[in-house]
């Protein structure tokens, strides 16, 4: 037992989730309530790649509205939390400390990768919360040490969510498939063997992943597992929760991951 917080990590799913993706929803208000109110929050985000990892000053962040053919709904949305610059430089300072460069980005907004689990996570909109970027060009390993230069941030108040996907192959996707009974098995395979591994606290098999069992066809680009690094890093190989809402459109794993100090060995439904 401890006092520092838990890690997050959250597959974000299309961004229509809000509007369709019922369990996933009802899994990240679940995974909100389970963790004490956090002093302020840090996204690390797929869908934010800078040359090298940027924590954004922004004051009041905007809502980035980055999909296209969506419901007009979604582009209504708003996501009015307040910024956390000083959070944003504790980051860069803690990673400057691990011999990571990182850049301060003066405004950068949440993206939907962010927002869109954070809606659901904390409705209210009150905790302060920014984004780290990832670098371009990275890989795993880096991606796991950078959690680790941040787990210290756990101590201090500060929720790591980590969002990206479990599976991410826009060939896979049906577009009309519903529920779970349409999960594409090579995704439904994936998932399983990603959550084997953290069970186990398999870091080194999880780092070369893209030998695994549908590993590389799960993520014809990188940058939707990355993220899974992070939290992985940030938790110092601990065993996490599984969350499994129902997958996304048959081919996306909605798969959710909280890692705390006290939490149980085995999985969960
Ligand atoms: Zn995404």
């Amino acid at each position: 037992m401890s006092d520092r917080m838990p890690v997050v990590f959250v597959s974000h799913g299309a961004p229509d989730a809000l509007l369709k993706a019922e369990d996933a929803v009802a899994c990240w208000r679940e995974i909100g309530q389970a963790v004490s109110k956090p002093a302020a929050i840090l996204v690390v985000s797929a869908h934010w790649e800078m040359r090298q990892p940027a924590a954004s000053l922004s004051e009041a962040p905007e809502t980035i509205h980055d999909f296209a053919g969506f419901s007009p709904v979604l582009y209504s949305m708003q996501y009015r939390a307040p910024g956390a610059p000083a959070l944003a430089r504790r980051v860069v300072s803690l990673l400057s400390v691990a011999g990571i460069a990182a850049d301060l980005h003066s405004g950068r907004g949440l993206d939907h990768g962010a927002w869109v689990p954070l809606s659901a996570m904390y409705p209210q909109a009150d905790v302060p919360v920014t984004q780290l970027s990832l670098a371009r060009n990275t890989s795993a390993a880096a991606n796991f040490a950078l959690g680790q230069a941040l787990a210290p941030l756990r101590a201090e108040g500060i929720l790591i969510i980590a969002s990206g996907a479990i599976t991410h192959n826009f060939g896979w996707l049906d577009w009309h498939a519903q529920g779970d009974q349409a999960a594409l098995p090579q995704a439904r395979t994936f998932s399983n063997w990603v959550a084997g591994r953290l069970a186990a606290r398999d870091v080194p098999a999880l780092l070369a992943y893209r030998s695994a069992p549908y590993g590389a066809d799960s993520h014809p680009t990188e940058e939707h597992f990355l993220p899974l690094f992070v939290a992985m890093g940030a938790a110092n190989g601990d065993t996490p929760l599984r969350y499994q809402p129902r997958f996304a459109y048959g081919g996306l794993s909605m798969d959710a991951y909280l890692w705390r100090d006290s939490a149980p060995v085995s999985t969960s439904k």
